[in-house]
């Protein structure tokens, strides 16, 4: 067996468990993740799991072991297709992109363990009517473009904010779109776990604007002209009812990307930087290519 994965409630008892195995703990045993990522519980052996996948060779075997109101064991054995999956999103460039919270104080705010006086302005509300009306913005995150101009709007409107044309749409997704910060503020006031909020508008590429928060942001890095991306988050809970939203955060994705790929078609302008760095060119084929390989290796 090349790797065991198996879940542990921490650093000692998981060696303790390699030993009683008969494992090597340095050659034959996933790292459980605990210095990097902590203790994730129920989502701890897939994490290892696919930590491990990241490294594997075909023909390698695994052992993928959990427990909780019972136990299962797998013996995997990796094929050929794992060399697909090598330029994917992987937890190991998730972990170096990663953000570490400044303080204790920001965790237990995070968590709700400690509260603070709310500011004193109108509380939020909930209202599912609206949650529904405006699904197709609030959730799918569809713009609209406009049939005649091509003018890009968000949220949807019934008239076109360039040409006045009414009612002729073709819906638009947002959600994959790069964008990049036009202007931004920080506001002290408004209620957030992570205080100060950023208050950003956005253009996405190939046309659009919005207004919406960032979040995962150094304040210190923040400015005008950085590149975001979207992610669904939740903005606040009112009635016992959970109210998302999309924010805009610092581009994570170019660690998916190794650097130096290049696209058959458009050869060196594919390029990209390394990790964490802004794109030099953006290359259609090339994230094509890129996804085209996850499906595939997703299909595995
Ligand atoms: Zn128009």
């Amino acid at each position: 067996m090349t790797k065991a994965v198996f879940y542990a409630p921490d650093p000692r008892t998981h060696t303790a468990m390699a030993r009683t195995l008969g494992l090597d703990p340095r050659t034959q045993v996933q790292t459980p993740l605990f210095e990097s990522v902590g203790n994730t519980g129920t989502a701890q052996a897939l994490m290892m799991l696919t930590a491990a996948l990241e490294e594997a060779k075909p023909r390698d075997r695994m052992l993928l072991a959990n427990y909780g109101n019972g136990a299962e064991a797998f013996i995997l054995e990796v094929t050929e297709f794992i060399n697909k999956l090598k330029d994917r999103r992987s937890l190991k460039n998730y972990l170096k992109s990663k953000l570490a919270l400044p303080s204790y104080e920001k965790y237990f705010h995070f968590r709700g363990i400690i509260t603070t006086e709310p500011p004193r302005r109108p509380q939020l509300g909930s209202s599912a009517p609206v949650v529904w009306r405006d699904r197709e913005a609030i959730c799918r995150f569809h713009g609209v473009r406009c049939q005649n101009c091509g003018t890009v709007q968000f949220p949807p409107g019934k008239v076109c904010i360039n040409c006045q044309t009414k009612e002729q749409f073709d819906k638009l997704r947002l959600s994959d779109k790069k964008a990049e910060i036009f202007s931004f503020t920080i506001d002290n006031v408004f209620p957030s776990p992570d205080a100060p909020t950023v208050l950003a508008i956005i253009n996405f590429e190939g046309g659009g604007r919005m207004n919406c928060h960032l979040t995962d942001r150094d304040l210190n890095t923040v400015k005008v002209g950085m590149p975001v991306e979207m992610t669904f988050c939740r903005i606040h809970t009112a009635a016992g009812f959970y109210n998302y939203f999309w924010k805009a955060r610092p581009v994570r994705r170019e660690c998916l990307l190794i650097p130096n790929r290049h696209c058959e078609e458009h050869s060196e302008k594919a390029i990209l930087r390394d990790c964490n760095a802004e794109f030099t060119l953006s290359c259609v084929t090339f994230f094509a290519t890129l996804r085209m390989t996850e499906r595939e290796g997703l299909a595995v």
